[in-house]
Parts: C-alpha cells; structure tokens; sequence
C-alpha cells in the first residue's frame, strides 16, 4: 500500500490550540472510555460484540478494539477487508453481500492469507449464485482456507437479505455443498431502526427483528442445520437485540465517535452512555454584519445525516451553523446571549454523520488531555479511505 503523507495540520507532542484547520480530530479519553462503556455492556450481558469498522477504517483502531475485547471486526467491502488485514487485523467479516468474481477472489485470497496465522474471513450472502460464486473463487484462490458465511435476512430495513422464515434452508443446503464454506449463522441487521428517535419505536422495530430471526432459526433448525449465531444491530438498537436473547453479536460502530445525528436519539436507560469523541476542527475566517464564516463545509464533514452542530457552546450563547457550500460554513448567533465570534477564532464541530465524515481525511488527529489544554498523541492513519470496492 502506498504510504500516505503525513498530515499537515498537526505532530506529535503538538498543542491542540496549535493545529490547523479544517482538521478532523479525536479526543482520545472520549474514545476509550466509549471503547470501555462498550466492553462493560457485552461483559455484563455477556454478548459478543464485532464493531463495524465502516466508521474508523483504521487498522490501528481495529486492533485497540479487539484489545478491549470485540471478536473481531466488521467491514462492507473487500478493499476496507484489504487495508485491515495489511494492518494486522485477523478477524474480518464482510457483513455484506459481494457478487463480482475478481472481489471474490480477493476475499478468498485474504481468507488463504490468515488461515496460516489464525485468522478468518466471513460474507454474507442472501443468494445462491453468491454462494456459487464464493465457492468458486474459494476453489481458485482460497488455498484449502474455509471463509464463514452468514446468511442475510431483511428483519425490516428492505435493504439486502432473504424474506425470513424458511426461505433460508435452501441456501443452507447450498452452503453446506461446499467443504470451503462453512455455514456460521445468521446477518439480521436492521439499519433503519437505528434513528427512530423514540426509545419505543426502536424498540418496537427490533422486536419485530427479533421474531424474524427466531423464526428463521426455527426453520433451520427444523430441517436438521445448526444456527451457530445471529449478529446484527447498531449503536441505536444494541440494548434490544442484546435482551433478545435470540442475538448473540452486536456489531455497532458509531458508537466510539458517536455523532449529532445520534445525540437527537431519545436515550434508552439500559445504554452505556456514549458520548462525542470525534470532532472537526474549523476556524472562523470571515465575520461580517449579523454573521461569521468558518473554514469547514461539505468537504469537511458529511451532512447526509444534517449539518454538524457547534460542541462546547452554553446554550444562551449557541451558534447555529448554516451550510456555506463545499469550503465554508456560515454561523449564526442562536441563544439569547450569543454573540458573532471573533476573526481567527477555533470552533469545534460535532459532524452529522461519523463514518462518511472519516472517509474525507487521511488521518485521524488524535488528542490527549482535552480539547482545550490536550497535546497530540497519536495520528491515526484511515487505511480504508475511499475504500469503496
Ligand atoms: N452493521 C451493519 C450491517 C451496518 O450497515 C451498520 C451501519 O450502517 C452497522 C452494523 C453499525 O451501525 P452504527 O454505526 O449505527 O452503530
Ligand atoms: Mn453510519
């Protein structure tokens, strides 16, 4: 792979007032407490948990993940698979589904690269001919490997995966064909009840999710298959797959940044309580007659989940941040008391929306200490950047 550069905005021991904007940085306490609300939850409730990886793209993080206890990683594409695995991680699993033959053979290909040092590869699929196909690409390229295989139902999102129920059987049987695969459970993530913003609603939606996997259980297991284990859910519906009982993984992955989309979830009482770990730093640039301007637009930060919201203002001095186009954001005095900040000033963002945020930057700045007083420690290189394929 080839080497990215280092990133202009900041080094090492560098104070955090000091570096240069916009920059996309993270506020390392904040991430390993998250780290460590994550891993009580699953010890508590004694659940295994596989983070998705589709939020940091970082080998780095991958691995202090493990660290702390998760099973393995998360990816949705081969390409983030390949950035992980060249940084060490041994345990990927594309919860996803992949159809063309040269990827295929490039899963298969990591698949023969871990096996020798203990590591796996797992897919999801949801259709015969996907299953046809990885065996094929296992047979040319897999070295003797064996991959996992996760069959994906669709428990309510209406995004990929088999009606529930016994539809599923039949690709069991196609799985167990093949001595390369190895049937390993069950994907039933339901993407769309994250965001529900009431607790009620998401738990009504994974309620729902819950039947559909129990009854696709059920139906395996009627026609003779062991269902080694269901994973799904995300940061927003955690709590109820886990009390499910019927799930044995998790795999949320904003949790660790969490964004402000997130923050306007109505909280549960039963979740850890994550908080903002990851932050664009922007500097206002121009302040004119009833408004200021900041360095940071749409390049800076995701905004399919809503604009990022100005982080460490009272509420009586609250700046409303306004989209400004690609490079700039246009900021507007909100509570009562706020008042235009002065040219040359840093503001922090908390973006809309984590994982597309992190795929825009080269490097995570991480911080210790603070966003006020903190210096760099460590800058977190995102291997899968614009891994797309
Ligand atoms: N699992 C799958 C299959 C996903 O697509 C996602 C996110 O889109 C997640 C888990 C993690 O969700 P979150 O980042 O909201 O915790
Ligand atoms: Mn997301």
């Amino acid at each position: 792979m080839k080497p990215l550069p280092e990133p202009l905005q900041a080094c090492l021991g560098q104070r955090v007032d000091l570096i240069d904007t916009p920059a996309l940085v993270v506020d390392l306490d904040a991430m390993d407490r998250n780290l460590q609300r994550m891993a009580e939850f699953a010890r508590k409730h004694q659940i295994r948990w596989r983070p998705h990886a589709k939020l940091h793209k970082s080998a780095e993080i991958a691995l202090l993940q493990q660290q702390a206890g998760a099973s393995g990683v998360c990816v949705q594409k081969v390409s983030e698979a390949e950035a992980l695995v060249a940084g060490g991680v041994l345990d990927v699993y594309i919860s996803n589904q992949v159809i063309a033959l040269p990827k295929l053979l490039r899963l298969a290909r990591l698949a023969a690269q871990l096996a020798p040092r203990g590591g796996r590869m797992a897919l999801a699929v949801d259709h015969a001919e996907g299953v046809q196909r990885l065996a094929e690409a296992m047979m040319v390229a897999g070295q003797g490997a064996t991959v996992d295989v996760f069959i994906e139902i669709d428990v309510g999102q209406g995004r990929c995966g088999l009606p529930p129920g016994p539809a599923a059987v039949a690709l069991a049987e196609d799985i167990a064909r093949h001595p390369m695969l190895r049937f390993a459970g069950l994907q039933a993530y339901h993407g769309r009840a994250q965001h529900l913003r009431s607790a009620a609603e998401r738990r009504e939606a994974i309620a729902g999710a819950v039947r559909a996997a129990a009854r696709t259980r059920a139906a395996l297991e009627g026609a003779g298959h062991t269902v080694p284990l269901i994973t799904g859910a995300g940061t927003g519906t955690m709590v109820h797959e886990t009390a499910s009982g019927v799930y044995g993984e998790l795999q949320p992955g904003s949790f660790l940044f969490m964004d402000a989309d997130y923050a306007r979830n109505e909280r549960e009482a039963a979740q850890p309580a994550f908080e903002h770990a990851l932050f664009v730093k922007t500097q206002v640039i121009s302040v004119q007659g009833g408004h200021a301007v900041c360095d940071a637009g749409h390049k800076s930060h995701a905004i399919d989940s809503g604009l990022p919201v100005v982080a460490f203002l009272p509420p009586e001095r609250a700046l409303r941040y306004a989209n400004g186009g690609d490079e700039h954001g246009v900021l507007h005095p909100e509570g009562p008391e706020a008042r235009l900040p002065a040219l040359g000033r840093m503001l922090w963002l908390i973006p809309g929306h984590c994982d597309p945020t992190v795929n825009l930057y080269d490097h995570l700045i991480g911080v210790r200490g603070g966003l006020t007083r903190g210096v760099v420690e460590r800058i977190i290189r995102v291997d899968a950047r614009g891994a797309v394929g």
